[in-house]
């Protein structure tokens, strides 16, 4: 009996943990990034049941994107310096030789740089290479990738991972790119999970709207 209550009470756990992620991702994608900044500050243990969630989600998936990031980097020469954007426990730096900045809202590893990706604190054009993995989570998003365009060199390149399913237009958000001072070098639509998108940087971002710049809320299904 005792044994029948207490796995009860376990899957009562597990469904109320999930139920406070997936509260926590939509709050993460439909507010800015500054409002996600605040949330966090306010309450980190619900940033560490964040990740929890997060890696029960990319658990189930074939193969985390950060992999192919990290493989595209192993590739290209060691000396390249990266800007993590959202690096959560940090895969990425951990996995390279390179020099990594790591940028996220909460320290779940020591190498992180805690602040709003929307303002890291990096010098214009100081880094050759930035990431987005699984992070373009704000509403804000021409800000933030404003952010990447200021820190990267001419030439640079910016690596975007994302869930598919949030793309709702992606050649208006490829064009959308161009505008921000981005021309697409390589575009892999070919998972079913995650789109990676590799740009250079062509210039400042012009200002004005965007209005292609959109991706839809990543929203995990109760389960
Ligand atoms: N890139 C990692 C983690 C992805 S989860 C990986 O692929 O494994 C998305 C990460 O973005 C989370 O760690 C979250 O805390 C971070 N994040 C979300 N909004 C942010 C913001 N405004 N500033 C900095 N980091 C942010």
């Amino acid at each position: 009996r005792s044994g029948r209550s207490a796995a009860l009470r376990a899957r009562m756990e597990e469904r109320l943990l999930g139920a406070r992620f997936r509260y926590l991702n939509q709050q993460l994608y439909t507010g800015s990034s500054r409002d996600a900044a605040q949330l966090f500050r306010a309450d980190p243990a619900a940033f560490h049941l964040y990740h929890q969630g997060f890696e029960r989600q990319v658990r189930r998936w074939p193969e985390r994107p950060v992999q192919r990031i990290v493989r595209y980097l192993r590739r290209r020469p060691a000396s390249l310096v990266v800007a993590d954007f959202g690096c959560g426990d940090c895969t990425l730096a951990a996995s390279i030789r390179n020099q990594v900045h790591c940028f996220d809202l909460v320290p779940l590893s020591p190498r992180v740089t805690v602040c709003d990706m929307a303002k890291v604190p990096l010098a214009a054009e100081s880094v050759d290479v930035a990431v987005f993995c699984l992070a373009l989570m704000g509403t804000n998003l021409q800000e933030i990738l404003g952010e990447a365009n200021r820190v990267l060199k001419l030439g640079g390149t910016l690596m975007v991972a994302e869930v598919a399913s949030r793309f709702e237009d992606t050649h208006a958000f490829l064009k959308a790119m161009t505008q921000l001072g981005f021309r697409t070098v390589s575009k892999d639509l070919s998972s079913s999970y995650f789109y990676l998108l590799e740009f250079a940087k062509t210039g400042p971002a012009r200002p004005g709207p965007a209005p292609g710049l959109r991706l839809r809320p990543c929203l995990y299904k109760r389960r």
